[in-house]
């Protein structure tokens, strides 16, 4: 069977689609305008090379061999030599061309949606998984690739050929044309169904590779178990069904070819013997000479072949228009937390209140935060404390601005953050999660992730502000060591410590952390401790405490409990409640050794 490409039924494009789609493209295209406009001139003028040839050797026939002319028949040769030529430098442009406006669009389009992907808030990474983006980025973006590399310029070749030899074949002897182009539709229905049973035979063959290969697995990595309780022949039964069953879908795809290449072969050879006895009639008759059917008999491939490819071809332009209909729809995805037209900077220190606020996950029902009102003041330090699941992270994360409120509003002195510009958000309020995430690079180049135009002074000062200058500036390549690289990986303390300096390159109002619930050998964790002691001074501090210790250090204590603010205030105001924190905090000391 040709190619690898198979379109699934949910993959078919809809009547319509495919147009938006071409149109889209068209319009991606408009930078390669140009090249595009050389390519087709080149595939236009190579298409007429192979026309060309058997319209020479009607010439040669006619008049160097018919006619005895000797000038005109090596006139043909020269001729056909030129033509040769000439066909071969286009087919060299052609490759080229169409392969670099192609390439070029992937690449292009590869970048477009790799920076949108960039774009998108959070709530779009909630629901996507990561596995899926990759794939987009990918398999459908090899699968046009595999089009543009193999399958394009036979497809705008092949159609152009047949269009063309049908027209040449018209008017050369319309009445022989006619008799040639009757067993064309059956060709092109033959070739159509093929397609169709071929598609479908392609991905059952695909699915049972799966299942055969799965069920072998399960029988090698599970046998112990197998033997364990005597069950071999059941698993050997099973295999043998799976077995069978891709015989089966085998056997189908072969026997649709087995039905198709000859019905294309017998309709090749039928017409040609048509054009030979009748074209041979008409040579006798007079009304048409020896080199016309000549010519016709050689033109016959250029129309049964094309027609056969195009239909293979099918499939790949198929898949690939599946595939661009995908990253389109991706391109189209709006970010959820886009910049009001009229948004302003937030100022530089204020308060954060948060009023009335209801939040849930986009495609979840459940509400995870009902009615939140809270007041953080200007340099207050509250942590929020409550059960895995409570909603800590979700209101930290609200107050962030990853999300935005579902009711209610949540503003920072007093501009509501739904009003910010971006970038003052990012630069007033910043998260410190977990587990930072480092990327390949220096630890300098890691640090000034937070602040792309910081000089390599003020990632120096911000490392000192954060008390961990002396750890990095004593390994063996200081702030040049490259933090990915064996030997040199990082511990998950230090890597608390390059989210800390980031933070603090940052040198926002607002600090929002998010406490490591793992514990830090003993080392760093006292150097995380100190950085954090530098970093929280003089800011606003939100810490989704995981120890009570730390809750107890701070100013208030927020109690989230099932999505709402069950206990808040001091430490000792919650201890003397007698509430949910009392009882947390009873429990810890008694497990605290
Ligand atoms: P906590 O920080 O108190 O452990 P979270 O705020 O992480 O709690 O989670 C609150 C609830 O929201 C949980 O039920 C959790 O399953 C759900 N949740 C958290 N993050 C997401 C998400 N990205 N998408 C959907 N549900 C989420």
């Amino acid at each position: 069977m040709w190619g690898g490409a198979a379109v699934s039924a949910e993959d078919r494009l809809q009547r319509g689609e495919g147009k938006a789609i071409a149109g889209r493209t068209f319009a991606m295209l408009r930078p390669y305008r140009r090249q595009a406009l050389v390519a087709a001139v080149v595939i236009t003028i190579s298409t007429l090379t192979v026309l060309a040839g058997p319209l020479l050797l009607r010439y040669g026939i006619d008049h160097g061999i018919g006619e005895q002319d000797r000038g005109a028949l090596s006139a043909a040769v020269a001729a056909y030599i030129v033509v040769a030529v000439i066909a071969a430098f286009a087919s060299h442009l052609q490759i080229r061309l169409v392969a670099r406006v192609g390439e070029g669009f992937l690449r292009d389009l590869r970048v477009r949606v790799f920076d949108h992907l960039q774009s998108l808030s959070m709530a779009f990474f909630d629901r996507e998984k990561a596995g899926v983006l990759v794939s987009r980025m990918t398999a459908d973006i090899d699968a046009m690739g595999e089009l543009i590399q193999f399958g394009l310029l036979m497809f705008v070749m092949n159609g152009l050929l047949v269009v063309l030899t049908a027209a040449l074949l018209l008017k050369l002897s319309p009445l022989l044309a006619v008799m040639c182009l009757v067993a064309l539709p059956l060709v092109v229905v033959a070739s159509v169904r093929f397609q169709r049973q071929s598609n479908r035979a392609y991905l059952t063959v695909r699915d049972r590779v799966g299942h055969n290969l799965s069920t072998m697995q399960e029988g090698i990595s599970g046998v112990r178990v197998i033997q364990a309780f005597g069950r071999e022949g059941e698993q050997t039964d099973r295999f043998r069904r799976s077995s069978r069953d891709l015989y089966d879908a085998h056997m189908d795809s072969v026997r649709i070819s087995v039905w198709y290449f000859p019905v294309v072969e017998f309709a090749g050879a039928a017409t040609t013997a048509t054009v030979v006895g009748v074209g041979g009639w008409m040579v006798h008759q007079g009304t048409i000479s020896l080199g016309t059917v000549a010519a016709f008999v050689l033109l016959l491939a250029n129309l049964f072949e094309p027609v056969q490819q195009l239909s293979q071809l099918f499939n790949t332009v198929q898949a690939a228009a599946a595939s661009l209909k995908k990253l389109y729809t991706l391109l189209d995805t709006e970010t959820e937390l886009p910049e009001r037209p009229r948004a302003v900077d937030l100022p530089a220190s204020g308060a954060i209140e948060v009023r009335g606020v209801s939040f849930g996950y986009s495609g979840s029902d459940l509400p995870v935060l009902a009615d939140v009102e809270l007041t953080i003041a200007a340099g207050e330090r509250i942590a929020f404390v409550g059960p895995t699941g409570a909603g800590k992270s979700t209101l930290a994360k609200l107050v962030a601005r990853l999300y935005d409120p579902t009711a209610g509003s949540i503003s920072f002195a007093g501009v509501d953050l739904r009003d910010a510009t971006n970038q003052s958000l990012r630069e007033r309020i910043v998260v410190v999660p977990q587990e930072g995430f480092l990327f390949d690079g220096t630890l300098m180049e890691n640090v000034r992730i937070a602040r792309s135009d910081a000089s390599d002074a003020e990632v120096e000062q911000a490392l000192r502000d954060a008390g961990v200058w002396e750890r990095f500036a004593a390994l063996p390549d200081g702030l040049a060591t490259e933090v990915r690289e064996r030997g040199s990986r990082l511990s998950a303390g230090e890597r608390q410590l390059v989210s800390l300096a980031r933070a603090a390159l940052v040198d926002p109002a607002v600090l929002v952390l998010d406490e490591a619930t793992s514990s830090l050998d003993p080392g760093t964790e006292a150097l995380v401790e100190k950085a954090l002691d530098h970093l929280v001074e003089g800011r606003t501090v939100i810490v989704i405490a995981h120890r009570l210790t730390t809750a107890a250090r701070a100013d208030r204590v927020a109690v989230v409990a099932d999505g709402r603010l069950a206990e808040l205030g001091t430490h000792a105001e919650l201890l003397e409640l007698g509430g949910r924190y009392a009882a947390l905090y009873e429990s810890w000391i008694g497990s605290t050794p």
